[in-house]
């Protein structure tokens, strides 16, 4: 942890593409909101199909070009992969886990009759019906994924509720979590690892006190407060930021690359200009 009264914060992007503006307001905000030098970087690098290492090298050009300092070492999950895997292998040990060869046609053909009232999306996509729910870990398949069995999860940690604080406290009751975000997956096909529980296992690892990030990934705090309760690690802030959207009040995404920071750098914007047109 970073010690009391210090606030540590961290910008993690993954270098799949060129940074934009809403990456811009986001690293501002973390960096804004940390103590003096305790704004640190991740590069969230799991997926190798898609991060480039010349994306990466554009990560730390665009930052400093905006001003931006952060604390050395830098941090890459592509670096921790044993870290996760003994995590996984933790929870599989706890029983909390199992292995799941559904594809998405397979998911989609099961929810095809869906109940009223009952969500088919969540934070983390279509909604496991848990077609593969009690499969043995030992049954585990080269091209299958590994799912948090969130019942059992729940049964382990005696308690119905879940809470972070972002503000004010939320709270989230295990039917709700079970209904509306299911049995996510922890490791990904080829990945042995995913979103959730790398993110979880490196803000622990990084002293993060503050998690600072877009409104788009309030729902999936819930999934990183379950995997904290179960790896027995403490549940830092979170401070959800608005979402910088263009013109038509669509968010911007990666491939706009006309509104990437290289590009408004090209065409002469400053720094200064950035910020303002984040509304910083
Ligand atoms: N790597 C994620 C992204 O680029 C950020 C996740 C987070 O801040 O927790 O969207």
């Amino acid at each position: 942890m970073a010690g009391r009264g210090v606030t540590r914060t961290r910008f993690a992007p993954s270098p799949t593409g060129l940074l934009h503006l809403g990456h811009a307001f986001s690293a501002f905000v973390a960096a804004e909101k940390s103590s003096s030098g305790q704004f640190l970087l991740r590069i969230e690098d799991i997926d190798r199909d898609r991060c480039k290492p010349e994306f990466e090298d554009a990560i730390f050009e665009d930052l400093a070009w905006l001003g931006l300092q952060w604390r050395q070492p830098v941090m890459r999950q592509s670096e921790r992969l044993e870290i996760y895997r003994d995590a996984l292998s933790y929870l599989s040990d706890l029983g909390v886990t199992y292995p799941c060869s559904c594809t998405r046609g397979d998911i989609k053909g099961a929810l095809s009759a869906p109940q009223e009232g009952v969500p088919i999306h969540g934070p983390d996509g279509l909604i496991y019906p848990g077609t593969c729910r009690g499969r043995p870990m030992r049954d585990l398949r080269d091209g299958d994924v590994i799912r948090l069995d969130t019942g059992r999860a729940f049964d382990l940690l005696r308690d119905n509720m879940l809470s972070f604080r972002d503000g004010r406290v939320h709270v989230l009751s295990r039917d709700a979590f079970l209904r509306g975000i299911g049995d996510v997956i922890l490791a990904r096909r080829g990945m042995g690892t995913s979103y959730h529980l790398s993110v979880v296992l490196d803000d622990a690892a990084q002293g993060i006190d503050l998690v600072t990030r877009g409104l788009d990934l309030f729902d999936s705090t819930w999934i990183h407060v379950l995997l904290q309760r179960l790896l027995d690690l403490e549940t830092p802030e979170y401070h959800h930021h608005r979402l910088i959207r263009d013109a038509d009040g669509k968010r911007l995404a990666k491939r706009d690359d006309a509104r990437s920071l290289r590009a408004l750098r090209d065409d002469g914007v400053s720094p200064a200009e950035i910020r303002a047109m984040v509304g910083m």
